[in-house]
């Protein structure tokens, strides 16, 4: 089908005519989309078929990866690419005229997450399947991804999601795998024998259906899975009303929480949870079943992970299953669930660790909860055990205290390891937030920090500068990405420096394209791309770019002979719909876009863009033309980030805080090649324990500061709409929670030099040469390498078959 180009166009044609009964003239993008989509779905299952039958031969050690997000963007153009077969295709339809960046175009981005926690775990689904690994996603088919932006009037306004409504080619529904999952109804104990058994009755129960989707590894014939359930009303219902219950039911796969941190308290969030863990579990061991037959050995076949809390029900599930179903004590249950199941912490602001209440959670899953229970009276007794008398302690790191159910709390206790994600917040969680949890048991914590795949965000998103790598150093980083370190041996090679530079320079006349054609905004070719895109949130500190931004504007109002290097600020970002301070934000960057884009004497030298509906395919356009990388967070606030590691793998140079992953990215660059400002985490945490901040002195003392501030609410940015005062107040009678204003100055600083380094070609390119040769530690087949080594023990199958 896809060995030669003439064979790939004929079948392609005769496809595409026999589906849709039209000539090949009058066929859409779309038609053509969908076709080349079944095709290359059918070459994939081949491959799927050979892949699990290796995996059930050899019975090798299995990774499950469960979370509640899975963020893959288009899949493609990336399918295309690791089968190998992107030339033969664009071959084939060139010579039909048709453009294949143009179907790939017509494709929906499969938005099954918010940002960072769900692009994370479509990364490792890449590399894992890359690496040959024995592993696979379980998640939820939602119905609606995460909301389509658009701004009105420079506000932001959600429309549903729909990246159903063309089907999706590269599902496959398998009913025959359906399980039912029970919630509501009550626990009946009852004696056999010795033994204490337990039955849940009157339950309501809801149908989960899996949809497979390939994973498909880097040439090397393997295909894994994602499988994403959907929820469906169960054959014999137990209900009066049947309308009512098919529209409950739906609901729990209808939409996915467009909640980063702020947890809303929704049943239905704990009915997700619950669908996604019980669903996933029960297929898992079902699986097992059918190769092994000793369930006490399931944790030397089984690993499965946690990525975050939402998935943390899988521990009391397990347990279940093994008390209720496979009828093993509680020591032996507890062990062998322990040994399988491993957890990763994605955050340290408290407001962010989920707890349910008690009364939400034990009337919705009564069996789940009287385990939950057991599991918190068994630990409290062992730390009574190591520190008896110490009630304050064991309050603390009770799994249920005030009556609340600790996630986190439940995710420590009840799996072998506990992860960070990157080393700044590992050393923070254990020192700080999990500290006591860290003295009570050290051994289960370990950092692994992030990674992205560098065959999505380099060879697929920026072919160009693949080629001049290529061209570099051979091939090699390809396979093994810590070998883009070869680069090195060309930092001073003046004229591999300009092709860089060009390269850069043709990315941005594309994404320059980009922009004019969705804003209808011109930007400067020759100005700096300065650029952050992530999601909306106070700790991200768009606000600190945007009162920069301000700052310049006042400076050359102010001054004519200010002339800045000129600069190009691109902002990307959705706003939670009910997180109001951040809708304020998107508001005010729209507001100053307006302002600096309209002002004559103004916008030749700066231009603020802000593109709508931030999301993986776009992303792809932007990471490749950026020059400058803002990764700006209050010092101890982000986890990792992985937007950063794009950038720099894409040669942008940061602007940072130390914080998250950008302290790894400063150790392996050095302060030449990166712009760090601003307090350090340790600053941060000291003032929020002893105070001694005052946002109003800086407020005071600094001219800059002040002007900008003002400009919130005297009518400078503010119009009819925008009302700018809840910022004003947050910086200062809030006391500046994230040290904005306290960190300006050093900004500013940081921002001047990069305007005067910019405008040295050659050191500004070896700069970007520099980040891009040393971005491969970041590549996530090194993260997955070290979470498969010393997580989840499992290895690369010998292949038994051919
Ligand atoms: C990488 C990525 C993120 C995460 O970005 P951070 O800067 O690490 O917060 C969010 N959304 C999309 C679409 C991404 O590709």
């Amino acid at each position: 089908m896809f060995s030669s180009v003439q064979s790939f166009k004929s079948i392609f044609l005769k496809k595409l005519e026999s589906t849709y009964g039209k000539s090949f003239e009058e066929t859409t993008k779309q038609d053509q989309y969908q076709v080349l989509g079944q095709m290359v779905r059918e070459y994939i299952s081949e491959y799927w078929i050979l892949t699990n039958e290796k995996y059930r031969f050899t019975k090798a050690k299995t990774v499950y990866y469960l979370s509640i997000e899975f963020l893959l963007g288009r899949l493609l153009g990336n399918n295309l690419l690791n089968l190998g077969i992107t030339d033969v295709v664009k071959k084939g339809l060139k010579e039909l005229n048709i453009n294949l960046d143009e179907i790939e175009e017509a494709e929906s981005d499969a938005g099954l997450g918010n940002g960072g926690l769900g692009r994370l775990a479509a990364c490792f689904l890449d590399s894992l399947a890359s690496l040959e690994l024995p592993g696979h996603g379980c998640g939820i088919r939602y119905k609606h991804g995460l909301f389509e932006q658009k701004f009105v009037d420079g506000f932001q306004v959600e429309l549903p999601e729909q990246w159903l409504r063309q089907g999706n080619v590269w599902e496959v529904r398998k009913p025959d795998l359906a399980v039912e999952i029970p919630f509501w109804g009550r626990v009946q104990t009852y004696h056999d024998g010795e033994r204490l058994c337990f039955q849940h009755l009157e339950a309501e129960t809801i149908m989960a259906v899996p949809y497979d989707m390939p994973i498909v590894g880097y040439r090397n014939k393997t295909v894994n899975a994602l499988r994403l359930w959907s929820a469906e009303p169960s054959p014999l219902p137990y209900h009066k009303d049947v309308m009512q219950y098919k529209k409950e039911t739906e609901a729990v796969s209808e939409i996915l929480y467009p909640d980063d941190t702020h947890d809303e308290g929704k049943i239905l969030r704990l009915k997700q949870q619950y669908f996604l863990v019980a669903a996933s579990v029960r297929s898992i061991i079902r699986s097992y079943r059918k190769k092994n037959n000793n369930i006490r050995d399931l944790h030397e076949k089984v690993s499965i992970h946690i990525n975050d809390t939402h998935p943390v029900l899988a521990i009391p599930e397990l347990m279940r299953i093994l008390l209720d179903e496979e009828r093993l004590g509680w020591e032996e249950a507890w062990e062998i669930t322990t040994k399988t199941i491993s957890y990763t912490n994605h955050t340290t602001m408290s407001e962010a660790l989920e707890k349910w209440p008690i009364r939400i959670f034990k009337p919705l899953l009564p069996r789940i909860y009287m385990i939950v229970e057991e599991i918190n009276e068994r630990f409290c007794r062992e730390l009574w055990k190591k520190y008896e008398g110490d009630w304050k302690r064991i309050e603390e790191m009770a799994i249920i205290a005030h009556d609340q159910v600790k996630m986190a709390h439940l995710a420590i206790v009840g799996s072998h390891s506990v992860n960070g994600v990157a080393y700044l917040h590992t050393e923070i969680l254990k020192h700080r937030e999990m500290n006591l949890f860290y003295q009570y048991e050290p051994e289960k914590f370990n950092n692994k920090t992030n990674g992205i795949t560098h065959r999505r965000w380099l060879i697929k998103a920026n072919p160009e500068l693949t080629k001049l790598i290529k061209e570099g150093i051979g091939d090699k980083w390809i396979r093994q990405p810590e070998q883009l370190t070869e680069l090195m041996r060309l930092k001073d090679d003046e004229q591999f420096l300009i092709r860089l530079k060009d390269i850069k320079q043709k990315n941005k006349e594309k994404l320059a394209l980009r922009i004019l054609q969705q804003t209808g905004t011109k930007v400067d070719l020759a100005s700096i791309f300065d650029v952050q895109v992530k999601r909306l949130h106070a700790y991200k500190r768009q606000l600190l770019n945007v009162l920069h931004i301000l700052y310049l504007f006042n400076r050359m109002k102010e001054d004519r002979n200010f002339k800045p290097y000129p600069r190009t600020f691109i902002f990307g970002a959705k706003a939670s719909p009910g997180y109001y301070y951040a809708k304020k934000i998107i508001k005010l960057i729209n507001t100053v876009a307006d302002l600096v884009n309209n002002d004559k004497e103004v916008c030749d030298y700066i231009k603020v863009v802000f593109l709508e509906n931030y999301r993986v395919s776009l992303a792809e356009e932007i990471f490749p033309a950026a020059d400058v990388s803002e990764q700006i967070s209050t010092a101890s606030k982000e986890a990792s980030g992985t937007g950063n590691m794009k950038f720099m793998m894409n040669g942008a140079v940061t602007l940072g805080t130390m914080d998250g992953a950008n302290v790894e990215i400063f150790e392996r660059i050095g302060s030449e090649n990166i712009y760090i400002f601003g307090l350090r985490a340790e600053e941060v945490m000291n003032y929020y324990q002893n105070g001694g901040y005052h946002s109003r002195e800086y407020y005071h003392y600094d001219r800059r500061i002040r002007e900008v501030v003002d400009g919130l609410v005297n009518g400078i940015v503010s119009d009819s709409y925008g009302h700018f005062e809840p910022i004003y107040d947050s910086l200062l009678m809030q006391n500046d929670q994230y040290f904005v204003l306290k960190d300006f100055s050093s900004y500013a600083e940081a921002q001047e030099r990069i305007g005067m380094d910019f405008s040295n070609v050659l050191e500004w390119s070896k700069k970007s040469l520099i980040n891009i040769a040393n971005s491969g530690y970041f590549s996530s087949d090194r993260t997955i390498g070290e979470y498969a080594k010393d997580i989840w023990k499992i290895s690369t199958p010998q292949n038994v078959l051919q």
